[in-house]
This record gives structure tokens, C-alpha cells and sequence, in this order.
């Protein structure tokens, strides 16, 4: 498999450190909200690209985690809940956000069945031990940060220039123009605030991790160090990466991941989309429209993971009607009139050669879609393929994209019963009751397409 390190900036050939198991983290929510649409494509790459790694046959160890303490969810769980312990406030807000994030992960068809997925304020023991082990950290007033001086290589990812000074930066998501020391732990500054023991060379430094440190230590604590693959949006390659690599490589001594991978960002009117500039949507409110979260998810395949999308909901509803396109050729399985039309399609190989291989090479999913699309475009009006080739196609599209297409039922007696009173009632031109039992069908979602080998249904 060729995938894009974003360490050496280049397509490389990947391979794990040892034999075929592979050490995945990827960078999890902030459960203070819900995700929006922005967040969601670069799970559903992640979620790809795990896909892809098992299905070569690699045994996929994936960590991911939940930022369930910083800034955002400490101000909010105590503005929902001000008399409450500040800790079981913290708990109560991100436990329920938590769970909303999972059920936006599941309608989208993103498999966590095989993931590790672990809660920051659940590995404080682990910070604080990696945290003395980072031999350039200093102690502030308000808490514990990394010299990035005493770390040469800084600023890989971003190209910054070397001559980093002595300021400090307590907020943990800045941009490349304030490139200063970061925060490692922050001391308690309100009563408001959830606070863990930690004593540090002798003094008591009461507080939070920084948020950085979280994924260091989640991540080798659970793959160890290095591992083989780390991903996250573009946005984290700076500061967030660039610090976990810092801290890990100064603690250990070792490279933190072989292999880094960035997805690139969702886009509203050309900007990110953000809850900062106010411009995000969540699934929600796709699912309030009327369209199906796997449209979403079908959109966000449609173009490469390192190309930015351009969210419209124009963009949205013709994402829908592909994913229609799709759902009623898999539906042609059921169909009793549509003549077998297997010439020329050999499923095994065109899945080898036309599905997996654009999957392979660095994920390209937008062109494994357009050669499904090739396909689909080769079954006339009236045809289907058989059904090994759909059971075989079908199938393979599910274990690779998710778009749980495999298994749709038929349908009903009554509506089979429905089809066959129609036929009856056009062979007797009696077009009225034709009509009727048309729409008696639509009423039930089922339309029907009149083809030279009789009537075929589709799901409305
Ligand atoms: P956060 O909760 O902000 O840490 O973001 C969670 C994940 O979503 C990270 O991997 C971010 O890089 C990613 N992300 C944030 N905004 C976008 C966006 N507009 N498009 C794609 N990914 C995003
Ligand atoms: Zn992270």
C-alpha cells in the first residue's frame, strides 16, 4: 500500500515495523458539543483507511482518544452545571457528548467494533509519567512547559525557522505565528475547575494536562513508541503533532510514529469549517433535510482525503443521487424480470484490479467510486449481473467504503402482489387501476421503472 507520510512529504510504500500488525492512533473528538460535518470527514478517512489496512491482510491495533478535559469542556460543563463537583460536572457534559459523537459515528457506517477508544481524564497516571520524563520542561508560575529551544528539531511539519525565544503560550490551540513553549500541565487557577494531584519535584502542581500530551502518552501507552501510523486534520499538524512529536522523542529518545497522515478540511464558501467562524453544520442537520447520512459519507469519498471538499448542499443532494444510483443497482439482485447480463465482468478481478488497487494507492477512493460508477453504467434497463457477482461486489464495497449496501432486503408480498395486479391490470388496458396500484406502491416507497423485460422496482 502507498500512502502520503507528511513526515518526508512523500508517497511512500508503507510497511509496518513488525510483521503484519499495524499501530494506528488517530486524534479523537473534543466532546464539549457536537462534531460537525468537518470533523466527520476526517473520521470517515480514518475509518477508510482502517478499512484498507485489514483488508491487505494487516492486523489493525487502533487507539483513539476523547479529549474529555481542556478549556472548552471545563468552561461549558460549568456553565451547564455550576453546583455540581466540577469533576462530576466535567463527566456529565462529555459522557453525554461522548456518546452523541459515537451515534453520529455509527450512522455514518464508521466501525469503532475493533477500535480502542480511551478518555483522557482516564490516563492522567500516564501524562503525569511522561511529563517527568521530558528532561526540557520548565516550571512557570501557572504551570509545567516544554522548552522548544532544547529541542532542535521543532517545526518539522511547518517549516518554522529555528529561532524560537523564550515566551509562553498557555493556550493550547495557537497558530504557527505564535510559536512559543507550550503547556505540559496547567496549575488549578479557579475552584470551578477539575483538578488532579501531581507533585513535581517536590512541589504541588494540582491541575490538568495540557492537551498534547494527552495523545503522547495515550498513544505509546497503548502501541508504544514509535508506532506505524498517526493521523489527524491538516490543522493538527501544527501545533498539535508537531508538540507530541517534541515531548515523546525528548522523554524516550525514539521517534513517536513512522508514519504521519493528514486529511485535508471540509470547506464552506472556500474557509474551514469551524465552530469558531460559525460556519458548521452537524449531522443533524443534514438528517433534518431529509438526506441520508451515508450521502455524507459517500460525498466525502468522492474526493481524495488530500484534496480540501467544498461543502454545499447542492454538492450534498447530487451525493444523494449517486448513493440512490448505487442502492437501486444493488436492488436489481432482487429483481425477478431483470435478465442476468454477466459478459465480460469477472467480479473477482475487477475488484482487484479496478476497486482495491485505487484503494492501495494512497487511498483513492474518488477513483475506486467512478470505476463502481463504470460498472453500474454497464447494466442496461432491464439487466442485473448475477447473483454471485452482486453477493461478490457487493460485498466488497461495504468492507472497503461502509455504505452498507450489501444486505437491503426485498420487498414485501403485498408489494410483490401489488407489482403482479398492475402487470394484470396493463395487460387488460385498464390504465386507471394501473395507476392506482402505482400509487398505491408509492405510497409504500416503492417506484416502479417499465423496462423492455418487464416492470422493475426501486425504493423511493
Ligand atoms: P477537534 O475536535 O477540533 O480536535 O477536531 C477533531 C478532528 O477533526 C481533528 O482531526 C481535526 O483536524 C479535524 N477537523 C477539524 N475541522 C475540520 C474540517 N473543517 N475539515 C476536516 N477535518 C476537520
Ligand atoms: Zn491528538
Amino acid at each position: 500500500m502507498k500512502l502520503y507520510n507528511s513526515l518526508t512529504k512523500k508517497l511512500e510504500e508503507f510497511k509496518p515495523q513488525t510483521g503484519n500488525s499495524v499501530g494506528l492512533y488517530t486524534c479523537g473528538p473534543t466532546v464539549y458539543d457536537h462534531v460537525h460535518i468537518g470533523n466527520l470527514r476526517t473520521y470517515i478517512f480514518e475509518d477508510t483507511l482502517r478499512r484498507s489496512l485489514k483488508q491487505l491482510g494487516y492486523k489493525v491495533k487502533h487507539v483513539m482518544n476523547i479529549t474529555d478535559v481542556d478549556d472548552k469542556t471545563i468552561a461549558r460543563s460549568h456553565q451547564k452545571y455550576p453546583s455540581d463537583d466540577p469533576k462530576e460536572a466535567l463527566k456529565k457534559l462529555t459522557r453525554h457528548y461522548e456518546d452523541v459523537f459515537i451515534k453520529d459515528a455509527e450512522a455514518l457506517g464508521i466501525d469503532f467494533s475493533e477500535s480502542k477508544i480511551v478518555r483522557a481524564t482516564e490516563h492522567v497516571n500516564q501524562m503525569q509519567e511522561l511529563i517527568r520524563n521530558i528532561p526540557n520542561k520548565y516550571m512557570a508560575a501557572d504551570g509545567v512547559y516544554f522548552d522548544i529551544t532544547k529541542y532542535p528539531d521543532y517545526g518539522v511539519f511547518v517549516n518554522l525557522d529555528q529561532s524560537h525565544t523564550h515566551h509562553r503560550i498557555e493556550n493550547d490551540e495557537y497558530d504557527k505565528d505564535h510559536v512559543a513553549d507550550f503547556a505540559l500541565w496547567k496549575k488549578k487557577k479557579e475552584d470551578h475547575e477539575p483538578s488532579w494531584v501531581f507533585e513535581l519535584d517536590g512541589q504541588q502542581l494540582d491541575g490538568r494536562p495540557g492537551w498534547h500530551i494527552e495523545c503522547s502518552a495515550m498513544a505509546t501507552h497503548y502501541l508504544g513508541q514509535p508506532f506505524d501510523i498517526h493521523t489527524g486534520g491538516v490543522d493538527l499538524k501544527f501545533p498539535h503533532h508537531e508538540n507530541e512529536i517534541a515531548q515523546s522523542k525528548s522523554a524516550n529518545g525514539k521517534d513517536l510514529s513512522n508514519v504521519f497522515l493528514h486529511a485535508e478540511h471540509l470547506l464552506v464558501d472556500g474557509h474551514k469549517m469551524s465552530k469558531s467562524l460559525n460556519n458548521f453544520y452537524t449531522l443533524d442537520d443534514i438528517a433534518k433535510k431529509g438526506y441520508d447520512p451515508m450521502a455524507f459519507r459517500l460525498l466525502v469519498l468522492q474526493s481524495h482525503y488530500r484534496s480540501q471538499l467544498n461543502f454545499s448542499w447542492e454538492s450534498l443532494e447530487a451525493a444523494q443521487n449517486a448513493l440512490n444510483t448505487i442502492m437501486q443497482w444493488a436492488d436489481l439482485k432482487h429483481q425477478p424480470n431483470a435478465t442476468v447480463m454477466d459478459e465480460g465482468i469477472d467480479a473477482n478481478r475487477w475488484i482487484k484490479e479496478n476497486f482495491l488497487a485505487p484503494l492501495a494507492d494512497d487511498l483513492n477512493t474518488p477513483t475506486a467510486l467512478s470505476e463502481l460508477f463504470k460498472l453500474i453504467a454497464r447494466v442496461q434497463p432491464g439487466e442485473k449481473l448475477s447473483d454471485q457477482n452482486y453477493a461478490s461486489i457487493l460485498t466488497e464495497i461495504d468492507k472497503q467504503l461502509g455504505l452498507d449496501v450489501s444486505d437491503r432486503p426485498d420487498i414485501d408480498e403485498e408489494q410483490k402482489q401489488l407489482i403482479k395486479q398492475r402487470e394484470q391490470a396493463r395487460d387488460q388496458k385498464d390504465w386507471g387501476k394501473a395507476d392506482e396500484l402505482r400509487k398505491q406502491l408509492e405510497e409504500q416507497g416503492v417506484g416502479i421503472n417499465d423496462t423492455p423485460a418487464g416492470p422493475i422496482w426501486f425504493r423511493l
